[in-house]
């Protein structure tokens, strides 16, 4: 079972089948034998046109490094990536960089991603003139002056330089970047973690804005699921390189089935002050992804753990409508969790 079977939409704007990113980790002074990472360990997932696909889980479970293989800045392993349609899994040279166009990336650190020494003008025109897309310096000035009206910025900001800007307004000129080349499907890596709460909620704002003008697709990468949660149709909850559960969002959010994911929601303050959610704390930390623990590779940290887990790794099954979790007790009574 794969996390697509839950995508209700019949158009794929981007399919991943099977995907995996494992990295060789050479011999060193305290290991004999080659080693590998399996960051991303056998992932599949669909995404319709104009959706949000929520991606999370704790820092080291591979969802970063998931969104760079999709953008083919890692190289994966095996498994496939087709957007709309096409493989794109093997595309090298002037091929692959024609099929960029078609999605782009909104980095995480708004200001270790914009050169420095770069104009605001110089960093949205690069891309702009990557593709050939103006002919002219007075369409590529009245093109940028666009693009950054659309995202929230004065068009007189365009000869102003990156560290001029504040966290937010950085990250709004990484977005009118990523637009300028009218990309169908954007990936989102952690893009509002490096802000202020306030500032989070504008710019979640202005990519929910842009995807209604545009049509825009967005794969959205965080370790927060207060985040996801209102920006997300869907949710992929990821562990150790594995997806351990998918859902629409306002079900993961009520009524979470694998015990990792109520565990991330256990987190989530709620809005209403009377309602009291218990915290769940789970011991330890996020074991390495080169020793995953045999069997369910959640055991070690399960409160709910049984002597089968230790040994028998948990398929990816339905569990309820639009709903897959790897778990050997969803679809069990889950107030038991
Ligand atoms: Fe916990 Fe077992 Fe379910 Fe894994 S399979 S999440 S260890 S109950």
């Amino acid at each position: 079972m794969q996390a697509d079977s839950i995508n209700p939409c019949r158009v794929s704007l981007l399919a991943v089948k099977n995907l995996k990113v494992h990295f060789p980790v050479k011999p060193g002074r305290f290991r004999r034998q080659h080693e590998t990472v399996k960051a991303v360990d056998d992932v599949s997932f669909s995404l319709a046109p104009g959706e949000t696909l929520g991606l999370v889980g704790e820092s080291g479970c591979g969802k970063s490094t998931l969104g760079r293989a999709i953008l083919r800045l890692v190289e994966p392993t095996a498994g496939e990536i087709f957007l709309a349609g096409e493989n794109i899994t093997r595309l090298a040279g002037a091929e692959l960089r024609s099929r960029r166009r078609r999605f782009q990336m909104i980095f995480q650190d708004p200001f270790g991603s914009l050169n420095p020494r770069f104009t605001v003008e110089d960093i949205v025109g690069e891309a702009l003139d990557i593709h050939g897309l103006t002919d002219s310096a007075a369409a590529r000035r009245k093109r940028i002056a666009e693009l950054l009206e659309s995202v929230g910025l004065d068009a007189g900001y365009a000869q102003r330089y990156p560290h001029e800007f504040s966290g937010g307004q950085r990250q709004r000129i990484g977005i009118a970047r990523a637009l300028a080349v009218e990309p169908e499907l954007i990936i989102c890596d952690e893009p509002v973690s490096a802000l202020d709460v306030s500032v989070q909620a504008q710019i979640i704002n202005l990519l929910r804005d842009l995807q209604q003008q545009r049509g825009l697709a967005y794969l959205f990468i965080a370790h927060d699921l207060a985040v996801v949660e209102h920006i997300s149709h869907r949710v992929l909850v990821m562990y150790l390189g594995k997806i351990v559960e998918a859902a629409e969002a306002r079900d993961i959010i009520r009524s979470p089935q694998h015990p990792y994911t109520q565990a991330l929601i256990s987190a989530v303050p709620e809005v209403d002050p009377d309602a009291k959610r218990q915290r769940i704390i789970l011991p330890g930390d996020v074991p390495s992804p080169i020793h995953p623990p045999a069997g369910c590779p959640f055991h070690p940290r399960c409160p709910v753990a049984e002597a089968r887990c230790r040994t028998d790794p948990p398929p990816l099954r339905e569990s309820g409508k639009n709903r897959i979790v790897a778990c050997h007790l969803a679809g069990a009574d889950s107030q038991t969790f």
